[in-house]
Order: C-alpha cells, then structure tokens, then sequence
C-alpha cells in the first residue's frame, strides 16, 4: 500500500472499514506465539538476497532489459506492525511477521509491488500528483492497480486469505472488488460534475470518499485485470507512470464489450487535466 495524502487521509474510520487497531493486535498475539523462532529466522535469513531478487522480479514484470540506475532506492525497514508494507518518504516499512510467514516467492512478490512504488516515483510527474487529493486519488488509483499485478495476480481471495491470512481482509476486498465496474462509473460521474462546475473541490472529494477505499486498489485491481484481459499488458507497463494512459486502456479494453462504462467525455476530460504534465 501507500501512504495516503492531504485530505483522503482525513477520516481513517470511513476509509478503512476493519481498524488497524484489530489488524495489529491480531499480528502481536501472533508474533508472540512464535516469537524465538521469528527472532532465530532473522539471524539466518538473507536479507541481501530478497532485496536483489525483488528488484528482478520488478524488472521482468516490467518487462526491461535494466531498471533505470538512476533510480533512488529508498531503504527496507523490517518492523513489526500489521501484516502489511509502507512506502514512506524515505523508506519502505514492512511487517517482519508477515515476511517471516511467506514463502520466498511471496515475499519477493511482496517487496517487488513496493519497489515498484519507488521506481514509479522517479517517473510519476509529482507536480501533477500532489496538486490536490482529485488529482492523487486519479493517479493512486493507475499506481495501485499495476502493482498489485505483481503480487496480487491471482486475486483478492486467494492473496488475503492464504497469503496474508486474514479471512475479514479477504471479504473486504472481494466485497469492494465487486462493486469496482459501478465504482469506476461513479468516479466518473463525479470527476465530470467537479468538470462542468456542478460541485465544488470539497464536495467532489467528499464523494470521491465514498468510492475511494484503501487507496483505490480494487478500483485499479479491476481496471488492470480488464486491461490484461483485452491484451494490453505490454502497453500498459510501457506507460506505467502516466494515469491517463491507464484509463484510455479500461476505456479501450471495456468498449469492445461494453461502451457505457467511460465516456469519450471522461477522457478528454482527463487527458486536458494531464497533458501538460506528460509528455
Ligand atoms: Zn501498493
């Protein structure tokens, strides 16, 4: 996941429906149960190793011959938490238990999607990102959405029940997942209505709320799924740090079967939004 920004960020209740409170005390009781063998694990473990195969795993999900070396990465901190990783500013936390209780394939898979946040960073125009939360919730919403391909590829249910091993945090994504095509509608009604000046900044975020849940990840878990489903993967991960191209490729990838989901409107729409930003 990411760290959240301004606004979106402002009722944590609303936005997460389970509190972290629950997830952190589960994770505790459970690093206390198996506590000298986490501790003999990380004497033992490689770190080094995970790292580097991390940053592989990135590049051939990518599909590059070499990640760009001009890329800052930020420092791996193992802590425990709940069972989840954070991109932070300067570094990427990540829940100690949660690594201790992967396989090695999971856990390179793990640290790949959040390295992916970082390498997105270096080309994310963040000028764009950080105007306002409209803008970053857009922008999340395309970021979210390719990295949990890396991790998250054989869906909610598997991922959070059996990787994770939380049946509520399963329910919950199947549940938002779901609902994501109607989700994505709404997005648009709403991002047209702030566009004619029907709502104010602040209404429109307020509505955005309602549909914008841990970081947007169903709603882009949906749109890259359809995306990879109509065949454009490849184009989708050549232009993977620039939202707009994400939703012309829901748009292209959903017309073929249906042509209400988003509007020629929506697109232009975005597109004057992003363009003087991308290139
Ligand atoms: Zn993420």
């Amino acid at each position: 996941m990411q760290s959240v920004f301004g606004d979106l960020n402002r009722d944590k209740e609303s936005e997460n429906i389970i509190s972290l409170e629950s997830l952190v005390r589960a994770n505790y009781e459970e690093i206390n149960e198996n506590y000298l063998k986490i501790k003999e694990f990380r004497h033992s473990y490689d770190f080094g190793s995970l790292i580097s195969n991390a940053k592989s795993r990135l590049q051939s999900f990518l599909g590059c011959d070499s990640l760009d070396t001009s890329v800052k990465w930020k420092p791996v901190y193992f802590l425990f938490l709940s069972a989840d990783g954070k991109d932070m500013d300067d570094a990427l936390v990540i829940d100690f238990n949660l690594i201790y209780k992967m396989t090695e394939e999971q856990r390179i898979n793990f640290l790949a999607h959040e390295f992916f946040h970082v390498y997105r960073g270096h080309f994310e125009n963040h000028e764009f990102n950080y105007a306002n939360d409209i803008n970053f919730a857009i922008d999340m919403i395309a970021n979210e959405g390719i990295a949990d391909q890396i991790d998250k590829y054989m869906g909610y249910r598997e991922y959070y029940s059996s990787i994770i091993g939380s049946k509520e945090l399963a329910e919950e994504f199947v549940s938002l997942y779901s609902k994501a095509e109607q989700d994505i509608t709404t997005l648009q009604t709403i991002l047209l209505q702030y566009a004619d000046k029907q709502i104010d900044k602040n209404t429109c975020i307020d509505k955005l709320l309602e549909i914008y849940k841990y970081n947007g990840h169903a709603l882009g878990f949906y749109m890259s799924n359809q995306i990879i489903l109509a065949g454009l993967k490849q184009e989708m991960l050549k232009s993977f740090h620039n939202p707009y191209e994400f939703y012309r490729l829901y748009l292209l990838a959903t017309n073929k079967n249906n042509d209400k989901l988003l509007s020629r409107k929506f697109l232009n729409y975005l597109k004057k939004t992003t363009e003087q930003y991308y290139q």
